[in-house]
């Protein structure tokens, strides 16, 4: 009856809504086809230069709406040939952030509710689904049902849960109301080659960096953390006063793919109360093919982990699961409960802000949902199978040509190679100028790391939509721009 008196109001005193939403939804929708058939034909990495782009945009905004019409011209005209193609087939640079055309579609359905989702009562179909698409990827990358979790914006986020977690625990959950000063230092233990979202939430959490405690790590061609290093560095930190709170466990490290141990890491971790995350924000994507599920061995075990399928697995970003095993720690850190969040009378209800430092939240669970069940498993793992198998196939290809060494071994889609000088030059220097020609040349797009004071060049195969000629091209075009410099 109420919504009957509100539908026949007069609005035309609405101020005016100057442009047709509907066709204008069309133009873009047909734009967003058009472009990514384009992909192909363009350059993967613009060559923008710095400041260009924005000489081009206004230094404030208009008083007067503008055109539709003239907007969209402008977008046309300044944005999309000084952006970094993503999506393009030939982008073998990083780690993919691929955008399956189904799981993006359900992106512009999230976007028409353009919806609040911290609580389970702030949109009830986002939460309910977020419960059941955290369970549906749980069993596609074969972990128990005992883990429970949630869609955040990013692993860093995810990490610095986490390590919040690691941190309460060890201080018997005080430390949010009584801070940290005055305190025995806690200590964190990963190893070396983690990523820099691990050192960046102990300065966040408040633990500082020096009692982020990096482990060495072991031979080619997982570089896993030595379990006796770990095993020492704990007791010497006790012996010291120091108390030991958790070890972040790194599974396809970003730089070279850096794999520990999981499960006997976790055996120590176990054996001294110590709670453990596991990072496997690239390579978890790849747990839903179980023949590479070895690689994570252990992580039934692990109270934390994270993996994104905003990488690999076609989700567009921002999509990361964070599992957890008992959410009861996770949720004694993070959650906070003023009067105006309160929701009286329901039982039973999950309010996903409670497990994550930010309150408002998009509608995730929408892309997953559409990912999955528009393409199956079965064609997700194929993909997946592909790039592995490709990217073994351009490593062998470029060992066995002249000039070209493999410095790190496929793990996964991700190996890291480099062209050495025909005058026995500087290699580094040398590769650093390589890698520039590549990238301006467009055709791919590559990204480097260093390795053992070595610079070396990281190929990473995983674009949703590459074929096996993309890494044919990719050896053509590397080969031909070595041999000319
Ligand atoms: C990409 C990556 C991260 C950071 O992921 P974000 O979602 O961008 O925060 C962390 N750890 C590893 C191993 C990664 O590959």
């Amino acid at each position: 009856m109420g919504l009957m008196v509100v539908m026949s109001l007069d609005r035309s005193d609405a101020v005016d809504e100057p442009f047709d939403f509907r066709a204008w939804s069309h133009k873009a929708a047909d734009w967003a086809t058009d472009y990514r058939e384009s992909l192909d034909s363009r350059p993967v990495r613009p060559k923008a230069i710095p400041g260009a782009i924005a000489a081009q945009i206004a230094d404030a905004a208009p008083e007067d709406g503008e055109t539709m019409e003239s907007i969209f011209a402008d977008f046309e005209r300044i944005i999309p040939d000084g952006m970094t193609h993503w999506q393009h087939p030939r982008f073998f640079a990083y780690f993919q952030s691929n955008a399956a055309p189904a799981a993006q579609l359900a992106e512009q359905l999230a976007t028409a509710f353009a919806s609040q989702c911290m609580l389970w009562q702030t949109s009830p179909a986002a939460t309910e689904l977020e419960i059941k698409m955290v369970d549906w990827l749980r069993q596609a990358v074969g972990l128990p049902d005992d883990f429970k979790g949630s869609f955040q914006d990013t692993a860093s986020s995810a990490t610095l849960c986490a390590v919040l977690t690691m941190r309460e625990r060890a201080l018997e959950f005080k430390g949010n109301q009584e801070g940290l000063f005055g305190k025995q230092p806690l200590r964190i233990y990963a190893s070396e080659r983690t990523h820099s979202s691990i050192d960046k939430a102990l300065w966040v959490a408040g633990l500082g960096q020096d009692n982020l405690v990096k482990i060495p790590t072991g031979p080619a061609p997982l570089f896993a953390m030595q379990a006796d290093a770990l095993r020492e560095a704990i007791a010497r930190d006790r012996a010291a006063g120091f108390v030991p709170a958790g070890v972040v466990i790194c599974v396809g490290g970003t730089s070279i793919g850096a794999t520990d141990n999981v499960e006997e890491i976790c055996q120590i971790a176990e054996a001294e109360d110590l709670y453990t995350h596991l990072d496997a924000a690239w390579a978890g994507s790849a747990m839903i093919c179980p023949e590479f599920q070895p690689l994570w061995n252990g992580a039934h075990r692990a109270d934390s982990i994270v993996l994104n399928p905003h990488k690999w697995l076609g989700v567009p970003m921002e999509c990361s699961l964070h599992l957890v095993r008992d959410p009861s720690s996770l949720v004694r850190t993070m959650a906070i409960q003023p009067e105006y969040l309160k929701t009286h009378g329901k039982d039973g209800i999950v309010n996903f802000s409670e497990w994550s430092v930010q309150l408002g939240r998009r509608f995730r669970a929408l892309k997953i949902w559409f990912l999955f069940r528009a393409y199956g498993l079965e064609n997700l793992r194929q993909r997946i199978r592909n790039h592995v198998q490709w990217a073994e196939l351009l490593a062998d290809r470029l060992r066995d040509e002249s000039g070209f060494e493999i410095v790190t071994e496929p793990i996964l889609s991700l190996f890291s190679f480099r062209h050495l000088p025909k005058d026995g030059g500087d290699a580094n220097a040398h590769n650093l100028e390589l890698i520039n020609a590549i990238n301006d040349d467009g055709t791919i797009y590559l990204t480097q790391t260093m390795h053992e004071e070595k610079f070396v060049i990281r190929f990473v195969a995983g674009q949703f939509d590459m074929q096996k000629k993309d890494v044919d091209i990719a050896f053509e075009t590397i080969t031909r721009i070595a041999n000319e410099l």
